[in-house]
């Protein structure tokens, strides 16, 4: 068993090599890999530092699970791995030996609210968070958040974070994604820290949690949430949890904590509409020193809607063209080097497209599908439809109502909920719906 963290991670580079290409590409080692460091390693999960923060969410994305496997067979226990991004590194500070980092708030400093745009989508959580940044413990507590992945939620609780960390630098403040929670958790146990885990969160004056979904069906991480919980809520310590559901809809958890969480102000995060997705464009293209065209900005915008990450994604790849061509943006030229979204936008998908393919598979009309007909084969047609209007399109709700004959967006909600859980239930229907998806993805 290895503990040491730093001996930890120089073990996980040399053994990655043995396992080119198989868990890693060798230009992906020798891009990504070699130039992380190490920063410290604190119950059971070692954080790594690489250059910037896209770096880390392509790590993430595709070899943490790759790496974490290795790392366990080296280690002979779990450990969990964290990514930290530094930015603006240079050249002259590259090779500096960095020493543990004191700070132990795990905030990404980026993430801060002037970085963060406020739209329809978003304004309530945003109006919320800041309420709670300004009066920590006596505005809402929790503050709980809840969206699907891209849309801002980590970015929004570690504003928090970074702003009471700023303007009351006598509060301590900690943020910790739930499974990296589980993780110091277990090694606690095993390796009879239990008080000092306990402490690091049940002693904090601000406790950001993030993704707590993950709680789901996992008992003994609940019964630890919860006492954490009661600790911090009774000495009026905030608490501020993200989620991808809400509180009741996150599956197989302890109604006693899916009530707590409810006690303060649950807010919830959109997709961004139209001029949200601008203006966060046009503040990325900003921030990076990127001059791009409106007309550029404005085809991006018209064809990424669901995730602000995939948003900063094409950012990001118009910078890396630019600086390794030194040409200019054009529209045509970020229509290339963009295709996997131009494709999108050949077939050009809208609700009105959504619903003649639904009527036409299932014989019926359009007109049929958004009358105020209620029979029991139309009502199933009609919540399919506007199911995959969601689904594909990620438009807000009142969207789908409006296309839908006006209905209300509290109706499309139920209906797509309803769908939701048929699927998982009846073959048949998923079947459809699988086939219709391809139908109109044109595949
Ligand atoms: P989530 O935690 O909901 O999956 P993140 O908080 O990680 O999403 O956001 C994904 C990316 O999009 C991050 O780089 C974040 O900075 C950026 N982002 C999200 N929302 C906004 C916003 N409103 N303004 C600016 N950037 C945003
Ligand atoms: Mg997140």
């Amino acid at each position: 068993m290895i503990d040491n963290g730093k001996l930890l991670w120089e073990k996980l580079l040399g053994n990655l090599h043995n396992f080119i290409p198989n868990v890693i590409s060798e230009q992906a080692f020798e891009t990504w890999i070699k130039p992380a460091r190490f920063l410290k390693f604190e119950g059971g999960v070692l954080y790594i530092e690489l250059p910037n923060k896209w770096i880390v969410d392509w790590v993430e994305e595709y070899y943490l699970d790759g790496i974490k496997g290795i790392l366990k067979d080296i280690a002979g226990f779990d450990v969990n791995l964290r990514f930290l991004p530094k930015e603006g590194i240079t050249e002259e500070n590259k090779h500096i030996e960095v020493k543990e980092v004191k700070d132990e708030s795990n905030l990404y400093q980026e993430h801060t609210f002037d970085n963060f745009i406020v739209g329809k989508s978003n304004h309530f959580a945003h109006a919320g968070a800041f309420a709670v940044a300004k009066s920590p413990g006596s505005a809402y507590n929790p503050l709980f958040v809840y969206g699907g992945v891209g849309l801002g939620k980590t970015h929004l609780i570690m504003a928090i974070g970074n702003y009471v960390k700023t303007n009351y630098p006598n509060l301590s403040v900690r943020y910790i994604g739930t499974e990296n929670f589980m993780t110091e958790m277990i090694y606690a146990i095993q390796n009879r820290q239990t008080v000092e885990f306990k402490n690091r969160y049940r002693e904090v004056d601000v406790l950001l949690i993030d993704d707590i979904h993950f709680l789901s069906g996992k008992e003994s991480l609940q019964e630890e949430i919860f006492h954490t919980f009661n600790t911090l809520y009774n000495a009026k310590k905030q608490i501020v949890i993200t989620s991808d559901k809400s509180p009741e809809d996150i599956p197989k958890l302890e109604e006693r904590i899916v009530s707590r969480l409810q006690w303060g102000l649950v807010v919830d995060i959109q997709p961004p509409d139209f001029e949200t997705r601008m203006a966060i464009l046009r503040n990325k293209a900003e921030k990076d020193g990127l001059n791009i065209d409106d007309e550029v900005l404005f085809f991006i915008a018209s064809n990424v809607k669901t995730n602000i990450r995939d948003l900063e994604g094409c950012v990001i790849k118009l910078l890396a063209y630019s600086s390794m061509e030194k040409q200019d943006i054009t529209l045509d030229k970020a229509k290339e080097v963009l295709t996997y979204i131009v494709k999108d936008v050949k077939k050009n998908i809208t609700i009105d497209f959504i619903q003649e393919v639904v009527a036409d598979y299932y014989q019926l009309t359009k007109e049929k599908i958004i009358s105020s007909e209620r029979t029991k084969k139309l009502v199933l047609v009609r919540q399919i439809a506007m199911y995959l209007s969601r689904e594909i399109l990620s438009v807000p709700l009142k969207e789908i109502g409006d296309a839908f004959g006006k209905r209300d967006h509290t109706t499309v909600m139920y209906s797509i909920k309803k769908l939701e859980k048929l699927i998982k239930k009846d073959k048949k229907i998923k079947e459809q719906v699988i086939n219709l998806k391809q139908r109109i993805k044109g595949g």
